[in-house]
C-alpha cells in the first residue's frame, strides 16, 4: 500500500447563509460562531486527516454565495476533485439552488469529481424548528445524481467529519 500525502481540492458552493464557511471552521477548527463575517470572493483553507494509511490534505476553496460572485465560481470547481454542495434544511429556495450548482458541476467541472450534497443546519429541527426540504427528496436527488448525501449541523458538529471522510475514501489515494 502506497503511503504518503494526498491532496484533495475541494470547492463548497451554495446559497449564501446556508453554513458553508462554518462547515469549514467546524471542519478545520472545531469551532463555531453565530455571527459570521460573510466570505467575501473566496476563502482558501487546509486541513489534513488520516484516513487508513494514508495522510489526506484537504486544500478547501470555501466560496461566497452571492449571486455577484457567481461567475468566479467555475475558476473555483473547474480544478477540484471534490464539490460540497451546500443547502440549510429549513430554506427551500436553498435547495433549488443547490440543484443548479450540481447540473452545472456535471456540465462544466471535470468528469470524475466527487459531489457531496449537504443539508445543513439538523440542529433547528432537533430544537423544533420547521424542516422544509424533506430528507427523501435529497436522498432522491443524490441517487439520481451520484452524489454523496448527508445531513449535518455546523453548529453541533453532527456528521460534518463524516463529510470529509466520505468524501476522501472516495478519492483514489496514493497518488
Ligand atoms: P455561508 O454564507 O454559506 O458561508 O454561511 P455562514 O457559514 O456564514 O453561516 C450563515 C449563518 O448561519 C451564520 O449566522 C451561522 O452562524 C449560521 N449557521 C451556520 N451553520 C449553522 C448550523 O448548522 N446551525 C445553525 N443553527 N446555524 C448555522
Amino acid at each position: 500500500m502506497n503511503s504518503g500525502i494526498t491532496s484533495i481540492k475541494l470547492v463548497l458552493l451554495g446559497e449564501a447563509a446556508v453554513g458553508k464557511s462554518s462547515i469549514v471552521l467546524r471542519f478545520v477548527s472545531n469551532d463555531f460562531t453565530e455571527n459570521k463575517e460573510p466570505t467575501i470572493g473566496a476563502a482558501f483553507l487546509t486541513q489534513r486527516v488520516n484516513i487508513g494509511e494514508q495522510t489526506v490534505k484537504f486544500e478547501i476553496w470555501d466560496t461566497a454565495g452571492q449571486e455577484r460572485f457567481a461567475s468566479l465560481a467555475p475558476m473555483y470547481y473547474r480544478n477540484a476533485q471534490a464539490a460540497l454542495v451546500v443547502y440549510d434544511i429549513t430554506k427551500p429556495q436553498s435547495f433549488i439552488k443547490a440543484r443548479h450548482w450540481v447540473k452545472e458541476l456535471h456540465e462544466q467541472a471535470s468528469k470524475g469529481i466527487i459531489i457531496a450534497l449537504v443539508g445543513n443546519k439538523v440542529d433547528i429541527v432537533s430544537s423544533g424548528g420547521e424542516r422544509k426540504v424533506a430528507r427523501e427528496e435529497a436522498e432522491k436527488l443524490a441517487e439520481e445524481e451520484g452524489l454523496l448525501f448527508f445531513e449535518t449541523s455546523a453548529k453541533t458538529g453532527e456528521n460534518v467529519n463524516e463529510v470529509f471522510l466520505g468524501i476522501g475514501e472516495k478519492i483514489p489515494l496514493g497518488r
